[in-house]
C-alpha cells in the first residue's frame, strides 16, 4: 500500500468521463479510477489518453495527456466551439427506413463529419420496416457506397439485427449522431446493456452538483471486440452547426479530384463555363443528387439566420 503523499508507477489510461477537475479514468485492466488533475493540466475531455499514477486512497492523479488523434467539438451556449470528445475514429450517421431519409440531410451530416477529419459511416436503421428488396432506399445506399462510405443496415427489432453494425464498431472508438426518432437510443441500449452502464460509474455522491447530463461518457461495448462508444445528448446532435463554403465544398469527397480544375479560379460551380464539377456531373462521375445537395447547402449558407 502507498503511504500518504506517495504515488504508484505511471500507467496509461483513457478518460471515461470528466466532472470539472475530477476525471474518471479507465485503467489498462478496465477498472474505473477517480483521478484528479495535476495543476498544469486542463481541458481534458472524454476519450483523451492520459498518464496517471495511483495514490494512497485508491484514487489517482493524472500527470500528463497524450497528443490527440482527433477532436470532436460542439458549440457552447455562446456559439464557441468546445471539445467534447477526443480520439474518436468514427462518426456513425444514423438514419432510418422511417422517418423517410432525405439525401440532403445525410449529405449535411457527411460534410460536418468530413470537417472534423473523423471517418463517417452510414447506418440505416429500422430495416424491419423495409420490403425485402430494400425498395427505393437501395439506390440511395448504393450511391454512398459508390463514393466509398461504409453503409450498414441495422434493426433493433430482430435478434440478429446488429451483426453488420457490430463489425463496423469493432476495434474503433465511435460516436452516434442523427436526427431525432431514427433509433439512436434504441441502438445504444442494445449495444450497452444496463449492467455496462453501471460499471465504473462514479458514486452518486461524487456526481452531485456536476454536469452529468451534458458530459460525454466512454463505454466499452460488450460483445464488440475492441469497440468503444462515446456518447452524450450533445454529441447525438452533432452535425447541424454552421459551416463555411470551403468546408462544404471539401466535404463532398468525390468532388476533390475536380477542384482546382475549373476554368475560373474563383468558380462557384453554379453555371460558369469550363466548370470541372459541372462537367463531372454531366459525365456521370458525380451523382446529380449529390450536386443538388451541394448547391442547396451552399444556398442555405447565404441566407442569414
Ligand atoms: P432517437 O430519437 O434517435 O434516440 O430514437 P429512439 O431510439 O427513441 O427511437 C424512436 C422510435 O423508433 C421508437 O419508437 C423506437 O421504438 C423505434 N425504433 C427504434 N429502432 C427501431 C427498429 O429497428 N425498427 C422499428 N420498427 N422501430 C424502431
Ligand atoms: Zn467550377
Amino acid at each position: 500500500a502507498l503511504a500518504a503523499g506517495e504515488y504508484g508507477a505511471e500507467q496509461t489510461g483513457r478518460v471515461l468521463a470528466h466532472f470539472g477537475r475530477t476525471l474518471e479514468v479507465r485503467s489498462a485492466g478496465g477498472a474505473a479510477v477517480r483521478c484528479h488533475l495535476r495543476a498544469n493540466l486542463q481541458g481534458l475531455v472524454t476519450g483523451d489518453v492520459v498518464i496517471w499514477r495511483e495514490g494512497e486512497d485508491g484514487s489517482g492523479v493524472v500527470v500528463a495527456a497524450a497528443e490527440r488523434e482527433s477532436v470532436l467539438s460542439r458549440p457552447d451556449p455562446r456559439g464557441r466551439l468546445k471539445p467534447v470528445a477526443a480520439n474518436v475514429d468514427q462518426i456513425l450517421i444514423v438514419f432510418a427506413a422511417e422517418p423517410t431519409p432525405h439525401a440532403n440531410l445525410i449529405d449535411r451530416y457527411l460534410v460536418a463529419a468530413e470537417a472534423t477529419g473523423i471517418a463517417p459511416a452510414l447506418v440505416l436503421n429500422k430495416i424491419d420496416l423495409l420490403p425485402d428488396d430494400g425498395g427505393k432506399l437501395s439506390e440511395l445506399l448504393q450511391r454512398y457506397r459508390d463514393i466509398g462510405y461504409p453503409v450498414v443496415s441495422a434493426t433493433t427489432e430482430q435478434h440478429a439485427g446488429l451483426d453488420a453494425l457490430s463489425r463496423q464498431l469493432a476495434g474503433r472508438t465511435s460516436v452516434v449522431v442523427g436526427q431525432s426518432g431514427v433509433g439512436k437510443s434504441s441502438l445504444i441500449d442494445r449495444l450497452l446493456p444496463n449492467e455496462t452502464l453501471r460499471i465504473g460509474a462514479l458514486s452518486d455522491e461524487t456526481r452531485k452538483g456536476t454536469h452529468t447530463t451534458t458530459t460525454a461518457r466512454l463505454y466499452a461495448m460488450p460483445g464488440v471486440e475492441g469497440g468503444v462508444l462515446i456518447d452524450s445528448p450533445g454529441i447525438r446532435e452533432f452535425g447541424l452547426t454552421h459551416l463555411d463554403a470551403e468546408t462544404v465544398t471539401e466535404g463532398f469527397i468525390e468532388f476533390r479530384p475536380y477542384l482546382g480544375h475549373c476554368r475560373f479560379r474563383d468558380c462557384r460551380h453554379q453555371a460558369e463555363p469550363g466548370c470541372a464539377l459541372l462537367a463531372a456531373v454531366e459525365a456521370g462521375n458525380i451523382h446529380p443528387q449529390r450536386f443538388a445537395s451541394y448547391r442547396q447547402i451552399l444556398a442555405s449558407l447565404d441566407t442569414p439566420s
